[in-house]
């Protein structure tokens, strides 16, 4: 399995679309993103510990198995 994160789908933490872009740093260090399907901003730490009080539990779970299946690719993208 190749691993090459700038070319891993980054997907947003709101709406799961993977229409994403990079969008400049926070911080300096943190990158941030922007959704083009639903002009939300987020880094690469927003969707570990992104809790919308309106996001339900069952979304929630889904988005942790996702993140758990591209697990290595957040890693690369934090090691950042
Ligand atoms: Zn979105």
């Amino acid at each position: 399995m190749s691993d090459n994160s700038s070319t891993t789908p980054i997907t947003c933490p709101k709406c799961n679309s993977q229409n994403c872009f990079k969008n400049g740093f926070i911080h300096g260090r943190n990158q941030r993103y922007h959704c083009r399907n639903c002009s939300f901003n987020f880094t690469d730490k927003t969707d570990i510990n992104y809790k919308d009080p309106k996001t339900k539990p069952e979304e929630l779970k889904k988005l942790a198995l996702k993140l758990y299946l591209k697990g290595n690719s957040y890693r690369d993208i934090e090691d950042i």
